[in-house]
């Protein structure tokens, strides 16, 4: 049996057998873990045999490699972001205690790694689907997108490519995915308007009339961390010195990795299956997290790639096809875009209601 969309709702449903597609299994083990890999009738891969092995000369070059003052603007006022957050905290003593800092940047962090392993999801579902579509109609996907894609089945240092544009494009993606409900990149305006709120009132009544106009700002501050981990991983360890050739951020990453807050070798195994599989994926984090938290995200992939039996496309002709996914697989997609968005949806408002908790009980306990 097989979970089949209808016609007139959308949600899976189970069919009758004659109009179901047969699936041959077959199963791998990596790291420890036995994975079961679905494949269609008669196509049966040799996972040996196929590894991905895309020659890059055959890429369409992605659209983002233009618009550079754009990205250089946004880029900017994010940086100008962290200086201006700490400078309303520090004009804010009353509210801004030692504590309040270290609580609020604990919870921003969380909130962050949250938001990045959801959005994570999001990216190997598109990856596990629309192959094909990523080489002949890069256009299709926000550049972080295409790029992360790229970086996992391509050119591992894809990321240093334009690393401008990849950076910023951690601001330009939707809360929700482009074929779900909300179109807008919602971060790409709140960022500036949160920074020009801010920055109007420090300069007209001298400190920040809401804690949470910080807040929004810390969780900007650990948004750039994030994009920039994902760098940290991957150039050599000879040329991280002169890489972040602004020294702070490269004596804060090696804090991070002695402390554990970055995990290198960890992040290896994230990539450990690049070559052999699309389905075959965990550690969705990039930062620390409790080791149960990192296992659930892993858990929730492979209940749905199980419940969905989503086939492999490595090995299959569809892999290179643009746009050849099956309806069983866009209604994978589908699935795990609804379902990680609704989680991006909710986590940012959440966040900020917590922060908002927060801040009422150091006034209450002040008092
Ligand atoms: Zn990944
Ligand atoms: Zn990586």
């Amino acid at each position: 049996m097989l979970s089949q969309p209808t016609a007139t709702t959308g949600r899976p449903t189970i069919v009758s057998k004659q109009n179901s597609v047969a699936f041959s299994r077959e199963s791998k083990t990596a790291g420890g873990v036995t994975h079961t890999i679905y494949h269609a009738a008669g196509e049966k891969p040799n996972l040996e045999k196929y590894p991905i092995n895309v020659d890059p000369k055959i890429l369409v070059p992605h659209p983002a490699t233009k618009h550079y003052w754009r990205y250089a603007i946004q880029y900017a006022l994010w940086n100008m972001s962290h200086i201006l957050c700490f400078y309303a905290m520090y004009k804010s003593p009353r509210i801004w205690t030692p504590l309040a800092i270290i609580a609020h940047v604990g919870i921003t962090f969380f909130y962050d790694q949250l938001n990045f392993a959801l959005g994570h999801l999001l990216l190997h579902a598109s990856f596990a689907t629309r192959f094909g579509t990523y080489i002949k109609r890069p256009e299709q996907f926000n550049y972080l997108v295409y790029v992360a894609w790229k970086h996992h089945y391509v050119d591992v240092q894809a990321l240093g490519e334009y690393w401008l544009q990849y950076r910023v494009s951690y601001i330009d993606v939707c809360i929700w995915h482009p074929h779900s409900v909300l179109k807008v990149p919602v971060h790409q305006y709140l960022l500036p308007f949160t920074y020009f709120w801010l920055a109007f009132d420090l300069w007209t009544q001298g400190e920040a009339t809401s804690p949470l106009q910080v807040d929004y700002l810390l969780i900007y501050m650990w948004r750039h961390f994030q994009a920039m981990t994902h760098e940290y991983y991957h150039v050599p360890s000879s040329r991280q010195s002169t890489y972040f050739c602004f020294k702070p951020f490269y004596w804060v990453f090696s804090l991070f990795e002695v402390v554990g807050v970055t995990d290198r070798a960890l992040h290896k195994e994230h990539h450990a299956d690049d070559r052999n599989a699309l389905t075959m994926v965990d550690h969705f984090f990039d930062m620390w997290v409790p080791k149960w938290v990192d296992e659930l995200f892993t858990v929730y992939w492979r209940s749905r790639v199980a419940a969905f039996q989503l086939k492999e496309l490595v090995g299959s002709p569809d892999l290179m096809k643009d746009d050849g996914s099956t309806r069983n697989e866009h209604i994978f997609f589908l699935t795990i875009s609804k379902e990680a968005g609704l989680g991006l949806a909710f986590l940012l408002p959440f966040t900020l209601f917590i922060c908002y908790l927060m801040h009422g009980m150091m006034a209450i306990a002040e008092v």
